[in-house]
């Protein structure tokens, strides 16, 4: 195995390659301004490079590492001017595109729905850029000291299917903003409506700033050019977002990776909550684009003085119960049992169904959905794997509970220790207190959608990758830097 190269020889060879690639297009590279010192002058694209074209699109991960290498190099001589205009650049075409996207990933995706995959879209503009870095500064006696973000470098980005465009795009902005490339490897099942969109920003990176390949993508990707792009020398930080699998191969990769992983969110309701409220909250969360958020609302525990009441503000505000027999043959269409006997056997969740609509899901249950319903229900036990096992489906399993406490410790089970999000209907402070602090989630909404906790309709930022595996929370540009302290020692000082 080939010695692991410094950042500093990274840079060296790196510059040289372009030094000597580079005669003649320095005009049309050039950056607006030269805010930074650079180890190297921004010049021309390397030959891997050119043969990704403008825009940004490899067929393999190296080169793709590659080429977002020398574009780092050409983003650091452009200063925060040059990071400010990418991130701008990504949220504009993301507005602009909104529409023609979203149908691009239903038709590629063929999960969830149109209205909220041009919404995940718009709502882009929300995503922190360069003003969320600030640096520290400290001053007393000894002199003056700064604390400031700086970039990794190159980051390996891992997207999932179930918001392709979205997570690309909010990785783009939270890494460039912070001074770093990506190299993408998206999910197979949405890298065509990816590519198209990786290449659009190329387009507008390199017409606007002169810096093609901020954001690399792989066409076709595979394991192997997800292992291509943890090997790379190039690459000093990976960012996943999603499953178990996905997550594990991170870990092992040798390089810090930063895991936005799975979810399986529950929902508690008590007697003291508006039911009518808590049912309609519960329906907007998880009907959004088919329950494929994995911050979205997966099973619902409600406190039996609670329970009849909130199952009929759930059929008032439109969700169509199934009876037993219909959650039995929806359970053997969603679900396979394998790993046969010795108390082994588990459910495995059919993939074919992830997104659907209620209406499919209604049809494969035998049961009648009118026009417009969003969102099934079923009253299941607390073993049930609609409620164990993560479905990402607009179908929610309710789970009678004798009061809080039991409530507590059976969303707590089938949270699984991710880590990731839940969410509680209740005017009682105690419960909340409770309820947080044996989950111990990343993310807990109080009386609202999960959408809330991703500010859409409650305070705060957005982001589609939420950092839960490996504790870094909902991602921002800072999560994407390194921290540096200069000190300078007895002076300076205005007074
Ligand atoms: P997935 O795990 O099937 O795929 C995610 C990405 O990992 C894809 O690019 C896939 O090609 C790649 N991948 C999968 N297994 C791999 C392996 N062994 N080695 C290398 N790469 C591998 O997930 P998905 O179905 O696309 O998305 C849904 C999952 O993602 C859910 O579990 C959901 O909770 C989670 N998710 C989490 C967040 C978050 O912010 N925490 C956001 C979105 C989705």
């Amino acid at each position: 195995m080939a010695t692991p190269l410094t950042e500093d020889a990274v840079r060296r060879i790196v510059a040289d390659v372009v030094g000597r690639l580079g005669a003649g297009d320095d005009a049309r590279t050039a950056a607006p301004a030269q805010t930074q010192p650079s180890a190297a002058p921004p010049s021309a694209p390397s030959a891997s490079v050119r043969s990704g074209g403008a825009s940004g699109i490899f067929e393999d991960g190296a080169e793709a590492a590659a080429a977002a290498a020398v574009a780092q190099l050409k983003l650091r001589a452009a200063g925060f001017a040059g990071r400010a205009k990418a991130v701008e650049i990504v949220k504009r075409i993301c507005s602009d595109q909104a529409e023609a996207w979203g149908r691009l990933e239903l038709e590629e995706t063929r999960i969830g729905r149109l209205d909220h995959k041009i919404q995940k879209l718009q709502v882009i503009r929300n995503v922190p850029g360069v003003e969320w870095l600030r640096p520290l500064g400290m001053s007393g006696d000894h002199g003056i000291t700064m604390e400031e973000t700086t970039p990794f470098g190159v980051i390996g980005a891992i997207t999932p299917v179930t918001h392709s465009i979205p997570t690309i795009s909010c990785n783009i902005i939270n890494m460039v903003a912070a001074g770093n490339t990506v190299v993408v490897n998206p999910h197979p099942g949405g890298a065509r409506c990816a590519a198209t969109a990786v290449a659009e920003f190329n387009r507008a990176f390199e017409r606007e700033l002169g810096i093609p390949n901020l954001a690399t993508l792989v066409r076709e990707p595979t394991l192997d050019s997800f292992d291509a792009i943890c090997r790379s020398e190039h690459v000093q930080l990976i960012c996943v977002t999603g499953g178990p699998m996905v997550v594990a191969a991170a870990m092992k990769s040798g390089k810090r990776a930063i895991c936005a992983g799975p979810g399986n969110p529950p929902v508690l309701v008590d007697e003291t909550a508006h039911l009518d409220k808590a049912a309609r909250n519960i329906i907007t969360g998880a009907a959004y684009d088919n329950n494929l958020l994995c911050i979205g609302e997966k099973q619902i525990y409600v406190t039996a003085a609670a329970y009849d009441r909130f199952l009929s503000e759930l059929e008032q505000a439109g969700a169509i119960k199934l009876t037993p027999a219909q959650l039995e043959r929806l359970s053997a269409e969603v679900f396979t049992m394998e790993g046969g006997g010795g108390g082994c056997a588990h459910p495995v969740l059919n993939r074919d169904l992830v997104g659907a609509d209620a209406a499919v899901l209604a049809a494969r249950a035998g049961a009648a959905a009118p026009a417009g319903t969003q969102v099934l229900f079923a009253e299941t036990d607390a073993d049930h794997p609609f409620v164990m096992v993560e479905q990402m489906m607009p179908m929610l399993p309710v789970v009678r509970v004798r009061d809080v406490a039991e409530g507590i410790r059976e969303a707590a089970r089938s949270e699984h220790g991710y880590k990731h999000s839940a969410m509680i209907h209740s005017l009682n402070v105690e419960h909340m207190t409770a309820m947080v602090q044996a989950l111990d989630c990343t993310l807990f909404v109080k009386n609202g959608p999960c959408m809330a906790g991703l500010g859409d309709g409650g305070e705060g930022y957005l982001s589609f990758s939420v950092a839960t595996a490996t504790g870094e929370g909902i991602t921002t540009p800072s999560t994407f830097t390194r921290n540096r302290r200069c000190v300078m020692v007895d002076q300076l000082r205005m007074y």
